[in-house]
C-alpha cells in the first residue's frame, strides 16, 4: 500500500490535481482510496457526480455507531471516497475534526477491509499543526508532495509544510517528495518555482500546466481523466500518476 499525501495552500489546485491522480490511478486498475482532509469537504466532488458526500464528522455527529460503508463511498469511477469534514463553524477545531475521522477510519479498520493499493490524502496546508499535520506525523503517509503555483503566499505555504515535514522527517514519519507546480500562469513562474524548490532542497517534480479542460470537466463534475481522456491534461495527471507511483523516493 502506498500512501501520499498531497499538501498546499487553500484554492491551489490541490483536490483537483488529486481527484484527477486518483481516477487517473483507478484507470491503470488500482485500488484507490482518496481521503480529504480539508474542513471545505469537496476533495472528491468530481469524483462523485459534483455531490458532496456526508463527511465522517457530520456521520459521527448524528450517530456513533457508524459501520465502514456509511463513511466509505465508492464513486462510478470505481474510487473510494472519504471527507473527514468539518466542525461547525465556531464549534470545535478543524484539525481535531481531522484526528477524529482518521481514527474512527483505523477503528473500523478501513485499510484492512479495502485494502487499497493506493492511499491518497488531500490536505489543507495553509496552517500545519494539530490534525493537519496527522497525514505526516502519525505514520499514515509515506510521502508528502507539495502542490504550489509561483505565487509567494502559495510558495510561503509550500516552506511551511516543507519545514514540517523535514522538522518532523528526521522522526522517521512521512518524507518530502517534492513540490507539483500548478501552474498560475504568472510572470516567470516556473522559475519561481525552481527557486523556492533550490532553497528548500527539494525537487520539483511536476509541472501540469493551466488548462480550460479543468473547469469545463469540473461544470459535469467530474475529472479531466473521466470527462475528457485524450486530452493533453488527462495526459499529464495519468504522467504524473505513474510517477507517483514508481516511488522512487527523490532526495
Ligand atoms: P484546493 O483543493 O487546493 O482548495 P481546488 O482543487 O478546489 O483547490 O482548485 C481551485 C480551483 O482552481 C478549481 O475551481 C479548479 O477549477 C481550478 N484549477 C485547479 N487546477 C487547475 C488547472 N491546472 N487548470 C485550470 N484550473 C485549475
Ligand atoms: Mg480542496
Amino acid at each position: 500500500m502506498k500512501k501520499i499525501a498531497i499538501y498546499g495552500k487553500g484554492g491551489i489546485g490541490k483536490s483537483t490535481t488529486v481527484s484527477n491522480l486518483s481516477a487517473a490511478m483507478a484507470a491503470i486498475g488500482l485500488t484507490v482510496l482518496q481521503v480529504g482532509c480539508d474542513p471545505k469537504a469537496d476533495s472528491t466532488r468530481n469524483l462523485t457526480g459534483g455531490t458532496s458526500i456526508a463527511t465522517v464528522l457530520e456521520i459521527l455527529r448524528k450517530s456513533g455507531d457508524v459501520e465502514l460503508d456509511d463513511l466509505v463511498v465508492k464513486s462510478s469511477t470505481g474510487v473510494l471516497c472519504v471527507e473527514a469534514g468539518g466542525p461547525v463553524p465556531g464549534v470545535g477545531c478543524a484539525g481535531r475534526g481531522i484526528i477524529t475521522a482518521f481514527e474512527k477510519l483505523e477503528e473500523l479498520d478501513a485499510y484492512g477491509v479495502y485494502k487499497p493499493d493506493v492511499v491518497l490524502y488531500d490536505v489543507l496546508g495553509d496552517v500545519v499543526c494539530g490534525g493537519f499535520a496527522m497525514p505526516i506525523r502519525g505514520g499514515y503517509a509515506d510521502e508528502v508532495c507539495i502542490v504550489t503555483s509561483g505565487e509567494m503566499m502559495s510558495l510561503y505555504a509550500a516552506a511551511n509544510i516543507a519545514h514540517a515535514v523535514k522538522s518532523l522527517g528526521k522522526r522517521g514519519y512521512a518524507s518530502l517528495r517534492g513540490l507539483i507546480l500548478n501552474a498560475k500562469n504568472i510572470e516567470g513562474e516556473s522559475e519561481l518555482v525552481d527557486k523556492a524548490a533550490a532553497e528548500l532542497a527539494a525537487p520539483v517534480i511536476y509541472r501540469l500546466p493551466r488548462d480550460p479542460f479543468v473547469q469545463q470537466a469540473e461544470a459535469q463534475g467530474k475529472t479531466v481523466v473521466e470527462a475528457f481522456p485524450a486530452s493533453a491534461m488527462a495526459a499529464h495527471y495519468l504522467a504524473l500518476a505513474r510517477l507517483l507511483l514508481k516511488g522512487a523516493k527523490t532526495p
